[in-house]
C-alpha cells in the first residue's frame, strides 16, 4: 500500500474539525464514482456532520437500487463546505455543474486513480495502481480506523465490480482480490449485486443497445472498432445515455480488435469520446491530446463539434498507429 501516513492523518482531522462536508464525484456517474462517493457517505453519516452529496448527471438505472437518490443534490445551490471530498476524478471540469463547490470549500480532498490527475487539492490521495477509487477509499477507511457497515461495503464492492470489469481488466491484483474478500466478510452479497448491476436492462434499453452495436465499423484491418450512441437512437427507445453500457467493451471483443471508441452524442455539438485499448497503445495519452484523459486502457474526452466529424477526427487519429 502506497497510502502515507500523514495524509490519512490529516483527512481524519479535517473531518473531526469540520461541521459541513460535500462529497462529489465525476459528472456522468460509473458504478466505481457512485460506490465510492455512497460509501464515503455513510462512513461519515454517523459522525454528526452535515454531509452533503452532490454529482452531476443521473444515476444510470441499474445502480438505482443502491442509492437514496434523495440524498444527492442535482443542483448547486452557492452552499459553502469546511471540506470537500472529490472521488474518482481527474480535473475539476469533470465536477461539471459542481465545479464552483470547489472555490466553496475551504479545504479539499481528492481521492483518485486516473493516471492523468493533476493533484489539484489540498490533499491528493492519487495512486494509479488502484483498480478504482473503491479500492483505493477502502485503505483509507480502513486506516482511518473503523469498520465498515455491510452497506458501506456493499458500495465499494461496486465500485471495484464494476471498474475491474469484474475482474477481468489488467488493473485487478492479487490485492484487490484480498481486499474483496474482506468486503464478502463483511456481508456483501455477490450473486444479488451482479443480478442488480449487470442482469436487469428494461428491454428498451437492450434494443437502443443492439442499434448501437449494429452502428459497428471496422477500420485498419480490423484493428479499429468505433460505434455511435446517437440522441435519435436514445429519443427512438426512451432510453438516457449513462443506461447504454458496455458498448466500447463489446468492441474490444472483437479479435483483432486493439482500440475501441464510442461516439456519445450528447448535444448537436458536444460528442463524448470513449476509448478502450486491448494491448499497448495508451489511450490516456491520446485522451490527452484532446484536453481529456484517463488511464491506458480506459480513457475519454469531449468535442465541441458532431458526431460525424468527431468520427473522421479520431478515424484520421488512429491512422498514426494503424494506418499503412
Ligand atoms: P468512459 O469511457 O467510461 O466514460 O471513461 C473511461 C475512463 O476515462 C474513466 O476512467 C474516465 O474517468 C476517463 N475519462 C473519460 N472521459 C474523460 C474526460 O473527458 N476527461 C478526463 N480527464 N477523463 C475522462
Ligand atoms: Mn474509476
Amino acid at each position: 500500500m502506497n497510502l502515507k501516513m500523514n495524509d490519512v492523518k490529516e483527512i481524519f482531522n479535517l473531518i473531526n474539525s469540520s461541521e459541513d462536508i460535500c462529497i462529489t464525484g465525476h459528472k456522468s456517474p460509473d458504478g466505481d464514482c457512485i460506490g465510492s462517493v455512497m460509501a464515503l457517505y455513510e462512513f461519515l453519516k454517523p459522525l454528526d456532520k452535515n454531509v452533503t452529496v452532490c454529482i452531476d448527471g443521473k444515476i444510470p438505472f441499474n445502480y438505482r437500487p443502491f442509492v437514496n437518490e434523495d440524498v444527492i443534490s442535482q443542483e448547486y445551490d452557492g452552499k459553502k463546505f469546511d471540506l470537500l471530498f472529490i472521488l474518482d476524478c481527474s480535473d475539476i471540469d469533470r465536477l461539471g455543474k459542481f465545479k464552483d463547490v470547489f472555490n466553496n470549500s475551504k479545504k479539499s480532498v481528492c481521492i483518485d486513480h486516473h493516471k492523468t490527475n493533476d493533484s489539484f487539492a489540498d490533499i491528493n490521495v492519487i495512486d494509479m495502481s488502484m483498480s478504482s477509487t473503491g479500492e483505493l477509499l477502502y485503505d483509507v477507511l480502513k486506516t482511518l480506523g473503523q469498520k465498515l457497515t455491510k452497506k458501506a461495503a456493499t458500495y465499494i464492492y461496486i465500485a471495484i465490480l464494476t471498474d475491474t470489469g469484474k475482474f477481468s481488466y489488467s488493473n485487478t491484483s492479487s490485492q484487490t482480490h484480498r481486499k474483496t474478500a474482506e468486503l464478502i466478510d463483511l456481508g456483501v452479497e455477490v450473486a444479488e449485486i451482479d443480478n442488480t448491476v449487470y442482469n436487469s436492462k428494461p428491454s428498451n434499453v437492450v434494443k437502443a443497445y443492439i442499434e448501437c452495436i449494429s452502428s459497428i465499423e471496422l477500420y485498419y484491418d480490423n484493428k479499429f472498432g468505433i460505434a455511435s450512441i446517437t440522441q435519435k437512437i436514445l429519443e427512438k427507445n426512451d432510453a438516457d445515455m449513462g443506461d447504454i453500457d458496455g458498448v466500447v467493451e463489446f468492441i474490444r471483443e472483437i479479435k483483432e480488435v486493439e482500440v475501441s471508441c464510442v461516439l456519445k452524442e450528447h448535444e448537436e455539438n458536444s460528442t463524448k469520446v470513449s476509448l478502450r485499448s486491448k494491448n499497448n497503445i495508451d489511450v490516456s495519452a491520446i485522451s490527452a491530446r484532446f484536453g481529456g484523459g484517463g488511464h491506458a486502457k480506459a480513457a475519454g474526452f469531449e468535442v465541441k463539434d458532431t458526431v460525424e466529424n468527431t468520427k473522421k477526427l479520431l478515424i484520421d487519429t488512429f491512422k498514426e498507429y494503424f494506418g499503412e
